[in-house]
């Protein structure tokens, strides 16, 4: 469902040019997760977010249900946002400390216009907030009243309010207490088999990606240097 060509973005830096995707080739099958992996710095998030259109690649395609999405134009990146979502490390950071839980996870219904009606929108994000396991009484709540999983979870049905197919989970637990970890883990692996969800997971922590992944591709200097199915790499180190 995703196939990723000579994917490359560079930046000018003070120091020159710096090849922070430099060439990345992968693809991934509906339903499945490829894992992506390597030390900070390597490139990961920078793949992630030019595969979905937060920043600008500097060459390549991305195929996704048969079209190159880095020609799309800037309608068609708000269309594809239905399609394609992201859950970020630090659901702190990326969700806004003025809005409630339920204007959070409604955003991008509202946004979209998907649902318009305020009354018909709160029912959703209450079948959203059951469907991430977040008890509707916190419906009214800030995030910064709430514990990192809770956070997490807002960040989840957040990026599940539009049905999308595809999720860039960028570093998901790795903000969390580890006791946390795994609930998370064990939600995002539960919502992918209900929903038929593709995921790429970027982490550093080798026993996340060796739990979650289907495949994994293992990134040094912004280059996919092994790739392989998750159980092969780790049988034979
Ligand atoms: P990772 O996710 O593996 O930690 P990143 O994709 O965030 O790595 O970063 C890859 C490289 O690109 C790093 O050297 C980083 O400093 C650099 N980089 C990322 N974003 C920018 C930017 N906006 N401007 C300049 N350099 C950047
Ligand atoms: P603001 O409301 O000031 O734009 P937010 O904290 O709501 O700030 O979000 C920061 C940015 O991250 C916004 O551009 C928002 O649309 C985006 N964002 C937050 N969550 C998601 C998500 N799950 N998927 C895609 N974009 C998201």
């Amino acid at each position: 469902m995703l196939e990723v060509k000579q994917l490359k973005k560079y930046f000018n830096t003070p120091k020159g040019i710096l090849h922070a995707v430099d060439d990345v080739n992968f693809s991934i099958e509906k339903g499945k997760t490829l894992g992506i992996v390597g030390e900070s710095g390597c490139g990961k998030s920078t793949t992630g977010r030019a595969i979905l259109r937060l920043l600008e690649a500097t060459d390549g395609e991305v195929i996704f249900e048969g079209k190159n999405i880095l020609d799309y134009s800037k309608k068609e990146i708000r269309d594809l946002r239905r399609d394609m979502q992201i859950i970020f490390q630090d659901p702190f950071a990326s969700l806004n400390p003025r809005k409630t839980v339920s204007e959070i996870i409604g955003e991008p219904l509202r946004l979209h216009k998907i649902i318009k009606d305020k009354g018909e929108r709160e029912k959703r994000v209450l079948e959203l907030m059951e469907t991430v396991g977040l008890s509707e009484r916190l419906v009214n709540t800030y995030p910064h009243e709430l514990d990192g999983g809770r956070r997490q979870r807002i960040g989840i049905a957040r990026a599940l309010a539009l049905n999308p197919k595809f999720i860039l989970c960028d570093e998901p637990v790795s903000a969390l207490d580890v006791s946390i970890q795994a609930q998370i883990l064990n939600l995002l692996k539960t919502l992918q088999k209900d929903l038929g969800l593709t995921y790429i997971f970027i982490t550093h922590d080798l026993s996340v990606v060796n739990y979650f992944s289907d495949e994994i591709a293992v990134m040094y200097l912004g280059k996919v240097v092994e790739k392989a199915p998750s159980a092969e790499l780790f049988d034979n180190p």
